[in-house]
């Protein structure tokens, strides 16, 4: 049976403030899209990758990942949607006859270490149906609501029962495909979506796992983030 891991790189990014997708957006002189693939496939667990891109960009994704010779892996590239639950349904659709477990990565964590794409495939496989890598939280989290032109606190959840996830998440493939199946009313609409694939499985009722994440696979929403990554690869090259 194989593993299949589901690249979401179809977003805008518009908090970069770039022209460009964040996806293609560079560090190190490649695409955070390809650096993502490159570790997905050096983790040795995945068998293939399926890449959401954005309108247009099929093509250009596409040769991308076939001109890498570190993404040795076969490769997929569809157009995603409009929300990133309806980028991954896309992606599902694509699944192969025996990929049993998939992955579902966000390009927007490009330095994810392969080790963490193992630890997660290695609990799906142990027998967990949905697996998420979750960080403790170190800020103090409130809870808030609207009130007039400010918001008011309703609550202080207890910190060390807290969890920051990461991705990628991993999956038993048939409680993935039930999962998005049920949640597919709310797909389309970004205010309804879901921002991730075990919020789906949660609604099902089903247990979500966490194992531990790694700092390392943190997101890059900001111009700042994209400068922690460039100095985090510089230590890691050096
Ligand atoms: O916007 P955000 O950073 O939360 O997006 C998380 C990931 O989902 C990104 O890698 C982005 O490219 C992807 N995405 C997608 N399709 C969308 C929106 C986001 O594949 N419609």
């Amino acid at each position: 049976m194989t593993t299949l891991a589901i690249l979401t790189a179809a977003g805008s990014g518009s908090r970069l403030g770039r022209d460009l997708p964040k996806a293609l957006v560079e560090l190190d002189g490649f695409p955070l899209v390809l650096h993502a693939a490159r570790r997905l496939a050096a983790s040795g667990v995945v068998d293939s990758i399926v890449v959401t891109a954005p309108d247009g960009l099929v093509a250009v994704m596409a040769d991308l990942m076939a001109d890498d010779p570190h993404v040795h892996v076969p490769v997929q590239v569809t157009d995603g949607g409009p929300t990133r639950q309806a980028s991954v349904s896309a992606g599902l659709a694509l699944a192969g006859p025996d990929d049993d477990v998939v992955l579902v990565h966000d390009a927007a964590r490009p330095l994810v270490p392969p080790d963490l794409v193992r630890r997660v495939v290695g609990a799906v496989r142990a027998g967990h149906g949905a697996v998420v890598p979750g960080l403790p939280v170190t800020d103090t989290v409130k809870q808030v609501r609207p009130d007039g032109d400010a918001e008011l606190v309703t609550g202080t959840p207890d910190r060390s029962m807290l969890r920051a996830v990461q991705t990628p998440q991993g999956f038993a493939r048939d409680l993935l495909v039930r999962a998005h199946r049920t949640g597919a009313a709310r797909a389309q609409a970004e205010h309804l979506a879901a921002t991730d694939d075990a919020g789906l499985v949660e609604v099902l009722g089903e247990p979500v796992h966490i194992v531990p994440g790694d700092a390392a696979a943190f997101k890059i929403t900001t111009e700042r983030d994209l400068w922690l990554a460039s100095l985090v690869l510089q230590e890691t090259n050096a």
